[in-house]
């Protein structure tokens, strides 16, 4: 590349410099003609030399047929009358350089156009190239602009693309969320549910649901106020929360139901972790403005059996806590309508 740089300077520098290489190169040659042929310099010679100069500034072509009638005008007297050509070479000291000069004349008119031609090109091309350069300058600049903007809008894209997701996110938790105990809610239950089920299928691995419905709710609503049955239902979550395994699942089912998804379980597993809940809960102190809270909760149970789907099994363990209700509450009652 650099190579190549170098060798383009140094034609560039020869054409521009055609013009004073070539009269430097007549001048040279003129001199040795006549040192050579006459080893004298005439006067009528020297004339040629202003002659030539001056025809090849003020323009090339005008030197070019200053040559070529001056080697007309020669030849032509030559060939007219040989004797009145001789006899005016002696008396103008005509000579053979004449006819060398018409031809160096003609070779440095032609060497004049041809470089002017050049130059002509060159500075075209030199033009061409300067405004090539600033082209791709201002290409290399617009290239910058586009890639910055491109840049900040990547940016831009992506920090919206996260914002997105995170409400998205947001938005998927919020709506399998419960609001007010802050346990995942039934849209969510059915889906892990059906996950559980897949899995069953796969592994046969037993899991059970609990169906857990506090006692008399609705009296501590009435009794207390709304507010404070709120307060209940936070709490019982909690405990619940508190209470389960981490694989286990727990669910706001209804408005004062809940339910657990117990994976890996046994029916016996199942009505250990049922006993302990209800347990926790009658022994917990729940109080709100400064009064006590009496609260109880009844389960069912029900294991998974191949070929049910979720409204089977919850269906069963809605059998059994309505068993346990009619035993008067505050009690688990185990699979037994399945
Ligand atoms: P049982 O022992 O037979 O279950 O009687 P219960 O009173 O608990 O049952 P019932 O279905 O008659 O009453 C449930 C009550 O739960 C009625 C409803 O107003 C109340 N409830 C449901 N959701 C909420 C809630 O989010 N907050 C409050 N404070 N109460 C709720
Ligand atoms: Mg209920
Ligand atoms: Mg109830």
């Amino acid at each position: 590349m650099k190579a190549e740089t170098t060798s383009q300077r140094l034609r560039d520098y020869f054409f521009k410099n055609l013009e004073d290489i070539f009269v430097l190169f007549i001048l040279v040659s003129v001199t040795l003609s006549h040192l050579f042929f006459h080893f004298q310099i005439s006067l009528l010679n020297l004339y040629y030399v202003p002659i030539m100069l001056a025809g090849y500034l003020l323009g090339k072509r005008l030197a070019v047929l200053y040559a070529f009638f001056t080697a007309l005008l020669v030849w032509g007297l030559v060939l007219a009358n040989e004797e009145t050509y001789l006899a005016l070479r002696n008396q103008f000291e005509f000579n053979v350089d004449l006819v060398l000069w018409s031809g160096f004349l003609i070779l440095s008119g032609w060497a004049g156009s041809l470089s002017e031609n050049l130059k002509e090109e060159l500075r075209i091309s030199n033009l061409l190239r300067k405004e090539l350069a600033e082209d791709k300058e201002r290409l290399k600049i617009l290239n910058e602009k586009l890639t910055d903007v491109n840049r900040k809008l990547e940016e831009k894209v992506e920090n919206r693309t996260q914002e997105l997701e995170q409400s998205n996110e947001e938005l998927k938790k919020l709506s399998w969320t419960d609001p007010l105990t802050q346990l995942l809610n039934r849209r969510s239950c059915e889906e892990h549910f059906k996950s559980e089920i897949a899995r069953f299928e796969r592994t046969k691995e037993p899991f059970c649901i609990i169906l857990g419905d506090l006692d008399h709710f609705k009296r501590i609503n009435d009794t207390f106020g709304h507010n404070t049955g709120d307060y209940v239902l936070i709490e019982v979550a909690k405990i619940l929360q508190e209470n389960s395994r981490k694989t286990d699942m727990v669910f706001r089912w209804g408005g004062e139901e809940f339910l657990f998804l117990l994976t890996g379980t046994e029916l016996s597993g199942g009505v250990i972790i049922g006993e302990k809940v209800r347990t926790k809960i009658e022994q917990k102190v729940f109080e709100h403005d400064q009064q006590t809270i009496p609260v109880t909760m009844s389960l069912g149970i029900s294991i998974y059996k191949e070929g049910q789907d979720m409204e089977d099994c919850v269906k069963h363990a809605d059998e059994n806590l309505y068993s346990a209700k009619k035993a008067g509450r505050n009690r688990l009652h185990p699979q037994v309508y399945n």
